[in-house]
Formats: C-alpha cells, sequence, structure tokens
C-alpha cells in the first residue's frame, strides 16, 4: 500500500515522454505457516485465524484492483507466491483466480507457487495448475531425518518424494530449495540429498548455506552450546560439491545460487537480478519500478525529475499494519546507484556484465582490484564472478555496491 513522500522536483522532459508499462512480474507474500522453523526469520504468522486469513485475501485483492486501476499497458511474464507457505494457505486458489481476473499474462508466463512437502495434494496441484499455475518451488532443505528435525521442518523423506512425483503429475515444472551447512551435516548426506531430488526431477534447484539469524531458536541453541555452530570451511565445500553434482546432471548454474536445466531458469528471479519493475504485494514484500512508471502510479509527482531513476517500497513487516497504515518505506535510487546495483545483480549472475556496463559506470578499476584478487575476470568482452568470488559474493557484490 505505497505512500507518496516528497522527491526532487525538476523537470525531466525525456522520462516523462517515455510510455509507461505495466511492471511485467508480480510478487505476493502470504505469510502465514503451520509451524516456524527453528532458523527463519521471514516475515510469518502460525495460526491465523480463518477471520485473519480472509481479511489478509481480502487486502491482497484490494491491491490487485488499485493496480489494475492503473490501466498501464503491458502483459504480466511472471506470478511468484511466496511465503510463509503458500501451499498451506487455504484461500490461495481464489487469491489465484483473483489475479487472473485483473491482470493479463503473457501466454508463456510463469506463475510459481512456494509450497512445503506434506502441504500439497494431487486435487490441489490440479486445481492450481487449473488457475495458471505452471511452477512450484518445493521447501525441501534436506532429506535426511536429524537435520530436518534440527531446522524445526516437520516434513519426511517421504513426503518430499511423493510431493515431487504429485508436482510432475500434475504437469508443473519442478524446483526445490536445499540448505548447506547444518550442523552435523555431512558431506555424503549432502551429496545424497542433491542426488534424491535430481533423481526425483527437480529441474531447478537453489543451494544456500544455513545462515544463523540472530534471534532464532537455532542461533539461541548455538551460542549456547546445545548445537555445534555450522562450519563455514564445510558449507564452502558442499557448495562446491552441489555445483560438480548438478552441473554433472544437466542443471548448471545461472546465478550464484541457483542451478537449472537450460530453459528453467526462474524468469521471476532474473527479474529481480536484471533491474525489472516488479510490483509486491502483502506484508514484508518489495516492490521496484524505474521513475516514469513510479510517477503513472503516483508514487513521484507526475512532473518530477532530476536525479530519481528508481523507486523501492518496502511494505511493513507486520500483518496489522500492513492492513491498516499504508506506511511504506520508500527508498529513492538515483543513476549512479542504479548503474552500480544493476551491476552489482549482473554478476549473480554466470552470464555476467559487459565491460561497457561497467566502464560506463566508471567501475572498472573495482572490478580491476577484484580481479587482482581472483574474485572476478574479464572473458569475452564480460566480467564475470569467478568460483573463489561466488564463495566470497558479499565481498564482491559489497565492493561494486559501494563504488570502492
Ligand atoms: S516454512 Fe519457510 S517461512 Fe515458514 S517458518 Fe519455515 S522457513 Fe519460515
Amino acid at each position: 500500500m505505497p505512500a507518496e513522500e516528497s522527491a526532487p522536483d525538476s523537470f525531466d522532459l525525456e522520462c516523462s515522454l517515455r510510455a509507461p508499462a505495466m511492471p511485467a512480474h508480480l510478487y505476493i507474500h502470504v505469510p502465514f505457516c503451520r509451524s516456524k522453523c527453528s532458523y527463519c526469520d521471514f516475515y510469518s504468522i502460525t495460526g491465523a485465524t480463518d477471520d485473519l486469513t480472509e481479511v489478509y485475501r481480502r487486502g491482497v485483492e484490494a491491491e490487485l484492483v488499485r493496480w489494475a486501476d492503473a490501466a498501464l499497458p503491458g502483459l504480466l511474464d511472471s506470478v511468484y507466491v511466496g511465503g510463509g507457505t503458500p501451499s498451506a494457505f487455504a484461500h490461495l486458489p481464489e487469491l489465484l483466480d483473483a489475479v487472473m481476473r485483473r491482470f493479463d499474462l503473457h501466454p508463456t508466463a510463469e506463475v510459481t507457487i512456494e509450497a512445503n512437502p506434506g502441504t500439497v495434494t494431487p486435487a490441489l496441484l490440479k486445481r492450481l495448475a487449473r488457475a495458471g499455475v505452471t511452477r512450484v518451488s518445493l521447501g525441501v532443505q534436506t532429506l535426511a531425518a536429524g537435520e530436518l528435525a534440527l531446522l524445526g521442518r516437520t516434513h519426511t523423506r517421504e513426503q518430499v518424494l511423493e510431493a515431487c512425483s504429485q508436482v510432475l503429475d500434475a504437469g508443473l515444472d519442478l524446483s526445490v530449495d536445499l540448505m548447506c551447512g547444518i550442523p552435523g551435516q555431512m558431506l555424503n548426506s549432502w551429496i545424497s540429498t542433491l542426488e534424491a531430488v535430481i533423481d526425483a526431477g527437480a529441474r531447478h534447484v537453489s543451494v544456500y548455506p544455513l545462515s544463523l539469524e540472530e534471534g532464532t531458536p537455532l542461533a539461541v541453541a548455538c551460542e549456547g552450546g546445545l548445537v555445534p555452530e555450522p562450519d563455514s570451511d564445510l558449507a564452502a565445500s558442499m557448495m562446491l560439491a552441489a555445483e560438480e553434482v548438478l552441473t554433472a546432471a544437466g542443471l548448471p548454474r545461472y546465478e550464484v545460487a541457483n542451478y537449472a536445466v537450460p530453459g528453467h531458469e526462474s524468469r521471476h528471479n532474473l527479474a529481480y537480478w536484471t533491474g525489472r519493475n516488479y510490483i509486491g504485494i502483502g506484508p514484508s514484500a518489495h516492490s521496484m519500478f524505474d521513475a516514469q512508471t513510479a510517477r503513472a502510479v503516483g508514487l513521484l509527482p507526475l512532473h518530477s525529475g532530476g536525479s530519481v531513476a528508481r523507486v523501492r517500497i518496502a511494505e511493513p513487516a507486520d500483518i496489522d499494519e500492513w492492513l491498516t497504515s499504508g506506511e511504506v518505506e520508500t527508498e529513492y535510487l538515483d543513476a549512479d546507484q542504479v548503474a552500480r546495483e544493476d551491476i552489482m545483480l549482473g554478476l549473480r549472475l554466470t552470464r555476467g556484465v559487459a565491460e561497457s556496463q561497467v566502464e560506463a559506470a566508471a567501475l572498472t578499476a573495482v572490478l580491476e582490484s577484484l580481479a587482482g584478487q581472483g574474485l572476478v575476470e574479464l572473458v569475452e568482452s564480460h566480467w564475470r564472478t569467478t568460483r573463489r568470488g561466488w564463495l566470497l559474493g558479499n565481498e564482491v557484490f559489497g565492493r561494486v555496491w559501494a563504488g570502492e
């Protein structure tokens, strides 16, 4: 529920004459989960009442109507319903029906829902496919019972494999999220999880090392010595092993943490990494617009221009605030910041960033310095992150964003 804030007001004729279009990418955050995982610091609510989920559904519909009323030309190219646990949200099919009623989608649009094993059934998946879903992103993390228990995940290996086959039977594309660096996890257990999800038909795999977030039960247990701290060297070995196993199975890396059979890359996430406009609806969701689209939807005064090149909106990470206050955090980026951000995001992708784009952003010296550390390399006129750079991504992306 974006609110207008003051912004630079000098008139930018060129921008104002460019026709704004409907952002081609829509994210909806469903903030409900059946239980809380021990490592999770995402915004999610457990034990929501039927009244709350109904009020939330109406809030999302109101936002869809608001966007539809903006009547910008253009088709949606991707819809992503994330969470939380969308697959456990009773109103999910209606919510997707509402999206389809309010928006025009490209005939080959990618429509993804996040799901947890144990919360999908053949009937639900068929209903979702009828509602336009094309892809399911399954939150697996691991298949080892002890690791699942430590993470507070409530599913079993059998439920994961059953869910994978149900997704495929419904004619949907299957993506799987995995986690390495879990305390007590061994390299052979990790490789066996990777191999099992490949065998189960995953065409897209996201691989993240466990990050201990302050205040979560798992972080508290580690601090108290009840659980061993994650071993970052072992996690790095596991990331390298994932690259080997997934590449050998025909899922090459296309982003720092993402692997896919060619043609099965996440179009929605690629939009984030290539600086496209997107709408985010729901508590804690983010939106991003170029200046002319922001003007067209009232986030910038119509005749403003000057230094604003991109506008980012963060919805409140609290459902009551989201439903009632309409207060959002708005960030304005100038052209230099946009150029740095696009290069930082571009370096997350294996295809890298054109040398000319880096030159135009006056970042060649930074990239050369990173190359001196073996973190990036210049190949065929593109700056690309190296294997070592993937492991030290924060250093690479942080230096580019800082521009020094
Ligand atoms: S299912 Fe996802 S969002 Fe929900 S508690 Fe677990 S990690 Fe957090």
